[in-house]
């Protein structure tokens, strides 16, 4: 089969499209034709190797996959060949305290597609039976495979990690990202009034499109005095953020009293100077978020099937210009998801 694939870690131009071995299914998993798949920042990270994630060489990245079930092991009973399936991005072991739990992203053996096992960046990908979900309804391979980590990632920290309760205010920073568009319409869910956040006007108005209700732009306006003027000096109840140290300051000064920030990355940094007193006087929570699990990536179906939740797609590129779809990544030329054909 024809992939993308790097065999050390480097810039894009480790990346190469070349011919590989076609997986080799178990009993237990899928063999999927990949028909779509959409890049995430953690293609980027694991490419330049600066994840603690040590790979195999060569290494085939891509989390979020879409496509028809091309053959089943002996075990599979659920799935059959032809099925329209996408692929829940995480993989646990499905026995242990946490994966009983529903708690995924706890397990021990946890980890994603296109980390410790090869990704979606190639003609085709093997995949445990319990990670193939059929794709619901009217969705395209291409929505399918723009829904399934960011709205895991969106779900688990609003409605999880950060309880979002209707009517809050939530400040959504890095709103033309992927977890921030699935995040802004997640809150709109419940009945949030969101206040969206992203370097360029362009990006706002594609985020009041997906029914944010303010927008502040970075470059040119002060986060936390456009938050102060919103909100009428109260501060914003949840933020969610992925950016960290670049925007720290002015998210904790943006925070209501008893507000909640949940911070799922740090692409721009992960040192923090944090003022307990703040902290303690405001009734402020902190919360980390990693993934989330099957049953919340479930939970979020139920609404893109109905079209209350939609997969938004920048743009497609064929598999092998992987590097070019990459590099419009880093340069944060996007507002949503950017996709691979295979
Ligand atoms: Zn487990």
């Amino acid at each position: 089969m024809k992939a993308v694939r790097f065999h050390e870690h480097g810039g894009l131009d480790v990346l190469k499209h070349e011919d590989a071995p076609e997986p080799k299914i178990q009993p237990n998993e899928v063999l999927v034709k990949v028909r779509a798949c959409a890049l995430n920042h953690l293609d980027l990270w694991l490419r330049a190797g600066v994840s603690s994630w040590k790979l195999s060489m060569p290494h085939i990245v891509g989390s979020d996959i879409s496509g028809e079930v091309a053959e089943v092991g002996s075990l599979v009973t659920r799935v059959k060949p032809g099925d329209r399936v996408l692929l829940c991005p995480g993989i646990s072991c499905g026995q242990c305290e946490a994966c009983f739990k529903g708690l995924d992203s706890a397990c021990r053996s946890y980890t994603l597609f296109g980390a410790m096992v090869d990704g979606g960046y190639a003609e085709y990908v093997k995949s445990p039976e319990v990670n193939a979900i059929p794709i619901p309804g009217v969705l395209s391979y291409d929505e399918a495979a723009a829904v399934p980590l960011v709205f895991i990632t969106a779900w688990h920290m609003l409605m999880t990690r950060a309880g979002l309760k209707p009517g809050e205010d939530v400040l959504v920073i890095g709103a033309g990202s992927g977890v921030g568009s699935a995040a802004i319409q997640v809150a709109k869910l419940v009945e949030a009034r969101v206040i969206a956040v992203a370097g360029t006007d362009a990006k706002l108005e594609k985020a009041r499109a997906l029914g944010a209700d303010a927008g502040i732009n970075h470059r040119t306006q002060s986060i936390a005095e456009e938050v102060r003027r919103l909100t009428g000096k109260r501060g914003v109840d949840v933020i969610v953020e992925h950016v960290g140290a670049a925007v720290w300051e002015a998210c904790f000064e943006s925070l209501a009293t008893y507000g909640r920030l949940v911070t799922c990355g740090v692409t721009s940094g992960e040192e923090v100077k944090l003022n307990l007193r703040l902290l303690y006087g405001r009734q402020r929570t902190l919360l980390g978020s990693f993934m989330g699990g099957k049953g919340e990536l479930m939970d979020a179906l139920k609404f893109i099937a109905q079209r209350k939740l939609r997969a938004v797609i920048d743009s497609a590129f064929p598999l092998k210009d992987a590097a070019a779809a990459q590099k419009k990544m880093e340069d944060r030329d996007f507002f949503g998801k950017i996709l691979l054909h295979p």
